[in-house]
């Protein structure tokens, strides 16, 4: 990738890793074993072991470790990203890594037996509803899950089907058919999560298929009435639109929460038939990501968008004008080193 941008650069990706700690089996199994990772989070770095002596050093925006809180990693990887749409801009985060790494854990903890678990999904509503005014504001949810590009309604399995639908003037993203719902409340906002969850157990079920294989997708779509007088003073400061009679406008933004398909690399030798266009889709899609990733920090004029369903569903709330956070989650394992290295390859490329 090129040298590192600035903050500042619009477009650009900001990119967290987060280690998982050690689960049960991990700390029978490697305990004496070192972990394959080492974090320097002051430093913004990790140290991938390569051997007993060597390690490679990788900076990131961002390093979370092990004893990261919840709130934490939401303040660092998703607070920004909300608040710019709560400004009227889109925005996207998404969590990439092997499967048991933590994506879920980062982004769809809904915290209901301990409340400092709650994720990225449900910290971000909440900061959602506590900027919104109810009487001129509203919050539409859909949520969705890519499997084999074929796009399905996580809230009406029925539906799934749905197409993209690009608008060639403005650019807007949209799936038409897919439900909305209005969400007025936290409460309400957590039953559609569990809805969504349950649905997307069975779709899979029924698809003899692991959730782990399909991307799951969490559309905020906020409308706010702002007055046009408000939207000219903040930007240039000029006094004189006061006077103007103020017309209200509707503002219209949107977040994207992307709960990624694991990266694991199935190893196409072993595996044949569905298993085989499972993983070759899911190579497709997550290899043009990380293409419209790199050429977005390469700040090449053309980014390929049209590649992979993915990357269509995402073009108007990535790059540009639009916030995007990646979250790369990691396990310490030494005994899956490999995946470890090119999870941490992926976000490298981002940067
Ligand atoms: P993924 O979605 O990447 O497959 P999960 O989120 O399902 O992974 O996490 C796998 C397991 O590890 C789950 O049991 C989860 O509760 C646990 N886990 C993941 N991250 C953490 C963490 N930071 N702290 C504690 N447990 C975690
Ligand atoms: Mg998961």
């Amino acid at each position: 990738a090129a040298a590192r941008n600035g903050d500042a650069v619009p477009g650009r990706v900001r990119v967290a890793v987060r280690l998982r700690p050690r689960n049960a089996e991990e700390m029978m199994a490697d305990a004496d074993f070192a972990d394959c990772v080492e974090l320097q989070p002051e430093l913004k770095r990790l140290k991938l072991r390569r051997n007993n002596w060597d390690s490679d050093t990788y900076e990131f925006d961002e390093v979370l470790t092990e004893f990261a809180s919840q709130k934490r990693v939401y303040e660092v990887v998703a607070k920004p990203v909300v608040e710019s749409v709560l400004d009227g801009y889109n925005g996207t985060v998404m969590a990439y890594g092997q499967t048991g790494t933590g994506k879920t854990f980062t982004l769809g903890r809904l915290g209901e037996v301990d409340a400092s678990d709650r994720g990225i999904m449900v910290r971000s509503m909440e900061d959602i509803f506590a900027d919104l005014s109810p009487d001129t504001d509203s919050v539409t949810v859909s949520y969705l899950q890519l499997y084999m590009e074929t796009l399905q309604d996580l809230l009406n399995p029925a539906n799934d089907n749905i197409p993209i639908v690009e608008d060639p003037r403005s650019g807007d993203v949209s799936m038409p058919g897919a439900t909305l719902v209005e969400i007025t409340d936290q409460h309400s906002f957590l039953e559609l999560l569990r809805v969504g969850e349950a649905n997307r157990i069975a779709a899979n079920t029924k698809l003899n298929t692991e959730s782990s294989r399909s991307h799951a997708m969490l559309m905020v779509h906020i409308k706010r009435s702002v007055l046009e007088n408000e939207d000219m003073s903040s930007q240039n400061g000029d006094a004189s639109h006061l006077t103007k009679p103020s017309k209200p406008l509707v503002r219209k933004s949107k977040l994207v929460v992307v709960d990624l398909a694991g990266s694991e690399r199935v190893h196409k030798s072993g595996s044949e038939g569905h298993m085989l266009e499972e993983a070759k889709s899911i190579n497709l899609s997550l290899s043009s990501l990380g293409k419209c990733i790199n050429a977005l920090a390469e700040n090449n004029a053309h980014v390929p968008f049209r590649d992979s369903k993915l990357t269509r569903m995402l073009r108007d709330s990535f790059g540009g004008t639009a916030r995007t956070s990646l979250i790369v989650t990691i396990g310490p394992s030494p005994r899956h080193r490999g995946e470890t290295s090119s999870t941490i390859l992926f976000g490298q490329r981002a940067m």
